[in-house]
C-alpha cells in the first residue's frame, strides 16, 4: 500500500498573549492509502489541531505535512484553499446542513460550488445518497431526519467530490450510541468500496473496532498506533 498522508516531526505551539501552548509536540504518522485510521486520546490531547493540519484549516508551526505527494508547507494560501475544497472532504460533529434545503440540495452544494451543471449534480448526489441507503430520505430536510440519518448526509456531502482523503471530527459526538455505530459502519462501507482514506477523530473507543488501525495521542504526542484489522 502507498502512504496517502506522512507527517514527519509536526509541531503547532499556540501563542495567546505572552503565553505559549504546545497542542502538537512532534507528531509521525503515516497514514496508508485505502485506510481508515482512528485518532484518539483526551480532551486537549491534539486530536483537533492534527485533523485541521491535515486539512489545510490550520498551518503547523514546524514540521513536515505530505498528502498524497504533495508539502503542504509549501503551498501558498491560495493553493492550499484549492487543496481543501477539492482534495479533502469533511464530517463534523454538528452536522452542518442548510436547514431549508432538502438532503439532495445539500449533498449538490459542493458540485453547485464548482460549477457543475444542474442534471449532473443531482445524479451524482442522488447516488452517493443511494449508496448511503438514504434514497428514500434524498427529499427530505434534515428536521426531518434522525441524527444519524443527517449525519450520513454529511457523509455523503462529503464524498460527492470524490475526494481521497476523508477527516471525520467527533462525527458521532452528538449521537446516541446505535447512531454513532451507523455512522461509523457508513465510513467502513466507503473505506472499503471506494479504497478512500478516512482519518476519524473519537473519544468513544468502542468505535475504533470498525477502524483498520488506531492512533492513541497525549499531550500533543503519539504514544502508540494499534492494529485492529489486518
Ligand atoms: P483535542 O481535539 O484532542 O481535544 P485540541 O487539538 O482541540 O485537542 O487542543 C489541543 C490543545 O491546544 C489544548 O490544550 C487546547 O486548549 C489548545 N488549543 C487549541 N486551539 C487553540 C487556539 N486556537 N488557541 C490556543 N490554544 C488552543
Amino acid at each position: 500500500m502507498d502512504s496517502l498522508v506522512v507527517i514527519e516531526d509536526l509541531w503547532k505551539v499556540y501563542r495567546v498573549g505572552g503565553t505559549e501552548y504546545p497542542a502538537l509536540r512532534g507528531v509521525n504518522l503515516v497514514v496508508e492509502e485505502g485506510e481508515f485510521l482512528a485518532v484518539v486520546g483526551p480532551s486537549g490531547s491534539g486530536k483537533s489541531t492534527l485533523l485541521h493540519i491535515v486539512g489545510g484549516l490550520d498551518r503547523p508551526t514546524r514540521g513536515r505535512v505530505v498528502v498524497g505527494g504533495r508539502d503542504l508547507v509549501a503551498l501558498s494560501d491560495d493553493e492550499l484553499a484549492e487543496y481543501r475544497n477539492r482534495d479533502v472532504g469533511f464530517v463534523f460533529q454538528f452536522f452542518n446542513l442548510v436547514p431549508y434545503l432538502t438532503a439532495v440540495e445539500n449533498v449538490e452544494l459542493p458540485l453547485a460550488i464548482a460549477g457543475l451543471p444542474r442534471a449532473e449534480r443531482r445524479r451524482r448526489a442522488l447516488k452517493v445518497l443511494e449508496e448511503l441507503g438514504l434514497g428514500d430520505k434524498a427529499f427530505k430536510r434534515p428536521t426531518e431526519l434522525s441524527g444519524g440519518e443527517q449525519q450520513r448526509v454529511a457523509i455523503a456531502r462529503a464524498l460527492v467530490t470524490e475526494p481521497k482523503l476523508v477527516l471525520a471530527d467527533e462525527p458521532t459526538g452528538n449521537l446516541d450510541s446505535s447512531s454513532a455505530q451507523v455512522v461509523v459502519r457508513a465510513f467502513r462501507d466507503v473505506v472499503d468500496s471506494r479504497g478512500i482514506t478516512v482519518v476519524m477523530v473519537t473519544h468513544n473507543v468502542e468505535l475504533t473496532k470498525f477502524c483498520d488501525r488506531v492512533a492513541r495521542l497525549r499531550d500533543g504526542r503519539i504514544e502508540g498506533v494499534e492494529v485492529v484489522r489486518g
